[in-house]
C-alpha cells in the first residue's frame, strides 16, 4: 500500500491518534536472537525452526509471514498472531539524483510518517558499488535546529528498534531484485539517535550480527547533534561504528541558535567526548558542517573550528544548506566555501566540501519533510522567520545573545 500523496504530514504533528489504531504486536526484527529461540521453544518448536525464521527475515528480507513458506501454516499463523513481520504500514518511492537516489516516505502502524532515503555509488576503478541507507530514529525531533526541515516538524515519537531496522529491510529487498545488498546505513534521517539510544543500539545490533542483517560495523555511521551522555555511553561500548558529530558552528553564541541542544551540551565537551570515542575506538570522528550563506560561513567561524579540532582524530564534511521553506537562508557560495576548507586543512584537519546536494548523506536525508505536501503555512512560515531573526541577531553577529 502507498502512502496517499495527499495525506504526507507526519500525524506526530497532530495529537492523539486513536488508541485502537495502534497495532500492540511487536516488529519480528526487533527481536534478538535468544527472544527468537526461546518463544519458538515455548511452543515446542525445534530450534532449526528459528534460523528458517531468521532466512526469511534477514536474508529474504521477507515483510508478510505469507512468504515464509518453508514454516508450516500453524507456525506461521501462530507468528501472524504474536508479530508483525514489517512495521512498515506503507511506503511511497520517489527517485531523485537520475535514479542513484531513491526516497521513502513510510507510514508506521499508528500514522506516524518517517523518511529513508537508497543512495546508490556505482562501482569505479579501485571501488566497488554501495549501496548505502539512510534512516529514521524518530518521528520528528526535539532538537529543533532552525535550518533542518525535520526541526521545523517538532518531535513525533521514537521508533522501536524493529521500525529502525524495517527500513534497511524495505530497501534490501528492493535492492534483491537486482541481485544487489545494503553496504552501508547511516542513522541520519529524521530524529536524534541518541536521544533514543536504547533502540538505535538494539537495531544497530540487529544490522550487524552475523546471523541476521550481517553488516560490518564499520559500515554503520551515527550522526548526533552533540548528546554527549549518549556519545559516552557508545564509547563504553566501543563498537566499530563511525561517529558523525554535526558541529554547524563551534562560537557557542552561534551554535546555541544553529544547534539548539549546544545550550544544554557546549560543543567543547561534545567535542571531548567524540575525541574520546576516536581514542577508544580508532576510528576518525566525521564533523559535518552545514554552510549558510553570512551565517557561519565567516573567517572567524573557520578560525574558530580550526582551534576546536586541531590535532584531534577528526574529518570534517562542508555541506552546502539545502534551501528550506522555514528560514530565508541559504547555502554559502563556493567562494566562501573554498577559503573556509583552506583555513581547516591550513590546521592539519582532513576537510572534504560536498559539491553535489541531494546526492550525498547529509544532506540526503531529514529533508522530505519540507518537500512534503503539507508544507508549513506561509503565516507560520513568517512567523518562524522573524522569531530567527529576533533571537539570533545577536548570536548570529557574535555577541552574547
Ligand atoms: N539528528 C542527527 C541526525 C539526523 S540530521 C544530527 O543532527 O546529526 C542528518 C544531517 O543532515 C545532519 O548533519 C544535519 O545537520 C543535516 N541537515 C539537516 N538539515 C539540513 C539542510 N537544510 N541542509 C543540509 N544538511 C542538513
Ligand atoms: Fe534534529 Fe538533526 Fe534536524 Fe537538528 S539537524 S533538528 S538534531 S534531525
Amino acid at each position: 500500500m502507498n502512502v496517499p500523496m495527499s495525506d504526507r504530514r507526519p500525524e506526530s504533528t497532530v495529537a492523539g491518534i486513536p488508541a485502537a489504531a495502534r497495532d500492540p504486536r511487536p516488529g519480528l526484527s526487533g527481536l534478538a536472537a535468544d527472544e527468537l529461540s526461546a518463544w519458538l521453544e515455548s511452543r515446542g518448536e525445534a530450534a532449526y525452526r528459528g534460523r528458517q525464521v531468521a532466512d526469511w527475515l534477514w536474508r529474504r528480507h521477507a515483510a508478510d509471514f505469507e512468504e515464509m513458506r518453508t514454516l508450516p501454516g500453524p507456525l506461521r499463523t501462530a507468528l501472524a498472531g504474536g508479530f508483525r513481520a514489517d512495521t512498515l504500514d506503507g511506503s511511497a518511492v520517489r527517485p531523485a539524483d537520475r535514479g542513484l537516489t531513491e526516497k521513502a516516505l513510510h507510514r508506521l502502524a499508528d500514522g506516524q510518517l518517517v523518511e529513508s532515503v537508497l543512495m546508490r555509488y556505482p562501482a569505479r576503478p579501485g571501488h566497488r558499488e554501495r549501496a548505502t541507507v539512510c534512516i529514521s530514529s524518530q518521528a520528528g525531533c526535539a532538537v529543533g535546529c532552525p535550518f533542518c526541515a525535520t526541526g521545523e516538524l517538532g518531535f513525533g515519537r521514537d521508533l522501536d528498534a524493529a521500525e529502525i531496522v524495517d527500513q534497511v529491510r524495505f530497501w534490501a529487498r528492493r535492492l534483491a531484485v537486482s541481485g544487489r545488498h545494503v553496504t552501508n546505513v547511516v542513522f541520519m534521517g529524521m530524529g536524534e539517535p541518541l536521544l533514543n539510544l536504547d533502540a538505535v543500539l538494539a537495531a544497530a545490533a540487529a544490522l550487524t550480527d552475523p546471523a541476521r542483517f550481517g553488516l560490518g560495523g564499520r559500515h554503520v555511521t551515527v550522526s548526533t547533534s552533540g548528546v554527549t551522555p549518549g556519545i559516552e555511553r557508545l564509547t563504553a561500548l566501543r563498537p566499530s561504528w563511525t561517529l558523525a558529530v554535526s558541529l554547524h558552528a563551534a562560537r557557542a553564541s552561534l551554535r546555541d541558535v544553529l544547534v539548539p541542544l549546544n545550550r544544554r551540551y557546549p560543543v567543547e565537551g561534545v567535542v571531548e567526548a567524540a575525541s574520546a570515542y576516536a581514542d577508544a575506538t580508532g576510528r576518525r570522528v566525521s564533523y559535518e558542517y552545514v554552510m549558510i550563506d553570512g551565517v557561519n560561513d565567516t573567517p572567524a567561524d573557520a578560525a574558530a573550528v580550526a582551534t576546536l579540532l586541531r590535532g584531534r582524530l577528526a574529518h570534517v564534511n562542508l555541506i552546502p544548506m539545502n534551501p528550506v521553506a522555514h528560514t530565508a537562508w541559504l547555502p554559502s557560495r563556493p567562494e566562501r566555501i573554498e577559503p573556509f576548507a583552506a583555513v581547516l586543512r591550513g590546521a592539519g584537519i582532513a576537510t572534504t566540501i560536498r559539491r553535489t546536494r541531494g546526492d550525498e548523506i547529509g544532506a540526503a536525508c531529514g529533508q522530505l519533510a519540507a518537500e512534503r505536501g503539507g508544507m508549513p503555512a506561509p503565516a507560520t512560515v513568517r512567523r518562524r522567520r522573524e522569531h530567527l531573526e529576533r533571537a539570533g541577531a545577536a548570536s548570529l553577529a557574535g555577541r552574547p545573545g
